[in-house]
């Protein structure tokens, strides 16, 4: 996978590529990240690539030809590459659209700065727009670095065994499940016994008892969105008795006039 990042600020992504696992795929050529400097396809002694926006208003705007120019160059670098403005407005980015990405040849990430590029680099220059959420950033590059990390992941190779991403957040539309290394005991909190069993369906079990009640507890509109397992069913009835148990409980407690808090 060709990863083509179009930028005023290169220098941005350079620690990014160094480090874990990017650079570990860099080196074993699952993928190759560049960086384009937009600024060089600027004409004039000052190269600039900004002006004021038609109609007035605040900020800047990016011009339309070094960005034009500078997409030529990357198509010209990754010529089956896929090319993606990173824009607030773009549509919203997620686990599914990274596992769709990364079956692409390469992508091409064009990084927006001030009040955004010019609207005539649209249709015709970019193949897709991508918003990393629905907040605000001061540029493109952060939004570029989310998008090809997440991408990564899903390449074949570029995660090793220790970091396989299987039992990921997301990769079975739940949350992933609850994580313990050593110490035993920290904080005065145990590690679960069960974990320690060495009894692996006992643990494969235990493990999915956690990621549910975390995706109830935090995140249940994922609950929703897929047909569950009987083993899911199961838990989730399981937690139905037991909710169901203490509410009547409860309520007759509060019938004998008991508080046993
Ligand atoms: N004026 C623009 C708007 O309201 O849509 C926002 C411009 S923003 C300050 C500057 C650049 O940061 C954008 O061109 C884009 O490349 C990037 N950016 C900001 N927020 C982003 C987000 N949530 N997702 C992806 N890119 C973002």
């Amino acid at each position: 996978m060709q990863f083509v990042v179009l930028t005023l600020f290169p220098e941005l992504l350079e620690s990014f590529g160094n480090h874990g696992i990017i650079r570990r795929a860099v080196e074993l050529q699952k993928i190759s990240l560049k960086t384009i400097q937009i600024r060089d396809f600027a004409e004039g002694r000052h190269r600039v690539t900004d002006d004021r926006p038609y109609g007035g208003g605040p900020g800047m705007v990016m011009k339309p030809e070094p960005i034009a120019r500078a997409l030529q160059a990357a198509s010209m670098e990754a010529p089956d590459a896929l090319k993606i403005h990173l824009t607030p407005q773009g549509r919203p980015f997620s686990h599914t659209i990274a596992g769709e990405l990364a079956q692409k040849k390469g992508l091409i990430l064009l990084c927006g700065r001030y009040e955004g590029i010019d609207e005539r680099i649209g249709d015709g220059f970019i193949d897709d727009e991508i918003s990393i959420g629905d907040y605000i950033l001061t540029g493109g590059e952060i939004a570029a670095m989310v998008v090809i990390d997440a991408v990564s992941r899903f390449i074949p190779g570029v995660l090793g065994c220790a970091d396989s991403c299987e039992d990921d957040s997301f990769s079975k539309r739940l949350l992933e499940h609850a994580h313990y290394t050593r110490p035993y005991e920290f904080n005065g909190e145990a590690v679960p016994e069960i974990l320690l069993s060495g009894d692996h369906q006992r643990v494969k079990h235990w493990r999915l008892l956690s990621s549910m009640i975390r995706t109830l507890l935090k995140r249940k509109d994922l609950l929703f969105r897929r047909l569950l397992t009987h083993e899911e069913l199961d838990i989730l009835q399981d937690f139905q008795k037991d909710i169901q148990s203490i509410l009547e409980y409860q309520r007759q407690a509060q019938n004998n006039g008991r508080n046993d808090q």
